[in-house]
C-alpha cells in the first residue's frame, strides 16, 4: 500500500521500520521478559495474590520493567489510543498459555468508571478479553462488575481508596458457581484486584484467577 511508504510501521520502542503486523523489531522483542512461569505453578504473583485473597490460579504474560518494550507497549495501549495492542498482546498471551483441563467459566476486565471509559473512548482490556474469548471458547463479561467511584489524581486515590475500600467495585450481575478469569494490565499491589475478587467471591459460590499482561516485579 502507498501509505506503507509515507507512514511505514515502526518499532514501538526504538523506532525501527518494521513488517506492517508487528508491534516491536526483534531485538526489542528479544529484550523482553515473558513469564515463563505457568498458569498453575506457585509464581510470585500467585503469592502474592494468595496474601490478600483465596486465588486458584495467576498467570502473567510478561515482567513490566522501563528498561524495555514492555513499558511502552502498555502505555501505548493505554494513553495513545493503540487499542488494537490488546489483540497482538492476546495472541502472545494464547502462545503460551494452557489453561489444560482447568478453563474457567468466565473472563471479567477490571471496568474503567463510567467517567474515564468516556475520556478515554475504550477500555484497555476489551480487545484483549475479547481477543481470549474467542481463541479459548470462554464467554466474557464486561458489564458483570463495576466501578464505583471515579478519581482523577493518584494522591485522591489513596485517600480514597482508604475510605472506599469495602465497595469500590460492586458485582452487577448474577454470578454464581462460577470460576472467574479477572483480567487487568498490569499487576502491582494487587489491591484492585484483590477488591474485585472479594467481590465475587462474596456473591456466589465461586472460584477467582487472575491474568495480567504484565507483573511489576
Ligand atoms: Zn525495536
Amino acid at each position: 500500500m502507498i501509505l506503507d511508504i509515507f507512514f511505514p510501521n515502526r518499532c514501538i520502542a526504538c523506532s525501527r521500520i518494521i513488517e506492517a503486523d508487528l508491534l516491536a523489531c526483534s531485538l526489542c522483542m528479544e529484550q523482553i521478559h515473558f513469564t515463563h512461569t505457568g498458569y498453575f505453578e506457585d509464581s510470585f504473583m500467585k503469592q502474592k495474590c494468595r496474601l490478600l485473597f483465596p486465588v486458584e490460579n495467576a498467570f502473567a504474560l510478561m515482567n513490566f520493567e522501563k528498561e524495555n518494550a514492555s513499558r511502552q507497549i502498555i502505555h501505548d495501549l493505554k494513553y495513545r489510543s493503540r487499542k488494537n495492542i490488546g489483540k497482538i498482546l492476546a495472541n502472545w498471551t494464547t502462545e503460551r498459555l494452557d489453561f489444560q483441563n482447568e478453563k474457567p467459566d468466565l473472563l471479567v476486565p477490571v471496568p474503567l468508571h463510567p467517567k474515564k471509559l468516556k475520556e478515554r473512548g475504550y477500555n484497555q482490556l476489551h480487545l484483549f478479553t475479547e481477543s481470549l474469548s474467542a481463541f479459548y471458547s470462554i464467554p466474557f463479561d464486561h458489564e458483570a462488575v463495576k466501578r464505583n467511584y471515579y478519581s482523577k489524581a493518584q494522591a485522591l486515590k489513596d485517600k480514597q481508596h482508604r475510605l472506599e475500600t469495602k465497595n469500590t467495585f460492586s458485582v452487577i450481575k448474577e454470578i454464581s458457581n462460577k470460576h472467574v478469569l479477572l483480567i487487568d494490565d498490569v499487576f502491582t499491589t494487587g489491591n484492585t484486584l484483590a477488591t474485585i475478587a472479594w467481590e465475587i467471591l462474596k456473591s456466589g459460590n465461586n472460584k477467582v484467577s487472575v491474568l495480567v499482561m504484565a507483573v511489576d516485579l
